[in-house]
């Protein structure tokens, strides 16, 4: 059986997924529409049909899903546009720019029983899930903190995503991937407190870049950065448990475990630093650590869409919960809400605790 998909929106994501599209078995492109008439052309040059407006894709009865690849800001009306002439809708992150713009999609989703679901791609990111494959299977002992940031030095990009109104920032922008990973990771561990900063360092009118701090219960804090003036990059990720550290250093995993051997070192050889001697910081000895390759997960993208597809024929659940899709609006709704106020800021936790 062969799902026609049409994608509104031809720029560089809508462009990825047409991309994409044609090496996914039972999926099919059925046409494309875009505001600008250049992106239009380019979309024919691709060999790629071409709506004259949104009302005559959604008018097209081949039509079985419509992939929302806009700004950010035009998520909400054309997948509710989408829904009611009753086409199944895929988003592309952030479903919307906030929790209350997700409820009401999501109320049309239920009132037309459209399938509604959002590309959250970054699910099938190798280096994610080799992070989350050692602190789930408990290689480095109990973990008390893991570090995932990813840092440019190009600022934002000069179009739409400078813009508040059109849903601009990184915490919208690649926030929304690094939290998503993040709360995926600690499963159904609640997470109880979030207290962040952003940052203006080129762009005043919105965020260009963050820090946001999440203490789960239990005790496991994940410090998820986006910077987009650093100059020098920190490692993509890194975690730290009882008896080991793990770090990704960049998108080619390029990184290590590092493993207590369960030697205690009794005869710690000082270390002589400009002020004093140390032995709390002193590196290990050799014979009582174990540096080990990492355990690569392998994975690939277009098993998103082979799930798409699988719901659609009703073989399997959608990957991508629409409860994850709130719960991670709401996270960023509480990192702008710590950040305006430089507090705390309590997250699921109930009045009692
Ligand atoms: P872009 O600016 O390159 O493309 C957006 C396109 O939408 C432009 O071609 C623009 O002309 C078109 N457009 C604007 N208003 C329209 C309208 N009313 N009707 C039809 N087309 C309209 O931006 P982009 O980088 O492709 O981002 C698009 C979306 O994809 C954003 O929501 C962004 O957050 C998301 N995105 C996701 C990922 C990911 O990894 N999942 C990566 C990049 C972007």
């Amino acid at each position: 059986m062969e799902h026609k998909i049409a994608i509104v929106g031809f720029g560089g994501m809508g462009n990825w997924h047409g991309e994409l599209l044609e090496k996914v078995e039972g999926l099919t492109v059925a046409g494309v529409y875009d505001i600008l008439p250049r992106r239009m052309e380019y979309a024919k040059s691709c060999g790629f049909h071409t709506y004259k407006d949104f009302e005559e894709m959604l008018a097209d009865p081949e039509v079985e899903i419509v992939l929302v690849a806009t700004p950010n800001d035009l998520h909400k009306s054309l997948a509710i546009k989408a829904m009611q002439a009753g086409k199944h809708v895929i988003s592309e992150k952030p479903v919307a720019l906030n929790p209350e713009e997700f409820l009401e999609i999501r109320k049309v989703s239920e009132e037309t029983g459209r399938f509604f679901t959002v590309h959250q791609n970054r699910r099938w990111d190798e280096d994610y899930l080799t992070m989350k494959k050692i602190f789930q299977e408990g290689l480095l002992g109990k973990v008390h903190r893991i570090e995932s940031r990813v840092h440019g030095s190009r600022g934002i990009p000069g179009d739409w995503r400078q813009k508040p109104e059109c849903g601009g920032g990184m915490v919208l922008d690649w926030g929304v991937h690094l939290l998503d990973q993040a709360l995926q990771l600690m499963g159904d561990v609640k997470l109880i407190h979030v207290y962040a900063v952003l940052t203006n360092v080129t762009n005043q009118l919105v965020d260009d870049g963050f820090t946001a701090v999440l203490t789960f219960e239990g005790g496991v804090e994940i410090v998820v950065e986006v910077g987009t003036s650093n100059f020098i990059s920190l490692p993509r990720w890194y975690m730290s448990g009882r008896d080991g550290t793990a770090i990704i250093e960049d998108w080619d995993l390029d990184g290590k475990i590092v493993r207590a051997v369960g030697k205690d070192e009794q005869d710690v050889v000082p270390v002589r630093t400009a002020a004093g001697i140390t032995k709390t910081m002193a590196p290990r000895r050799e014979d009582t650590i174990r540096v080990e390759s990492l355990p690569v997960v392998k994975s690939d993208i277009k098993d998103f869409y082979r799930n798409v597809r699988d719901v659609m024929e009703e073989k399997a659940e959608p990957k991508i919960k629409l409860a994850e899709i709130l719960r991670v609006m709401r996270l960023m709704e509480a990192i702008f809400a710590s950040a305006k106020s430089k507090q705390v800021v309590r997250f699921e936790v109930t009045e009692n605790e």
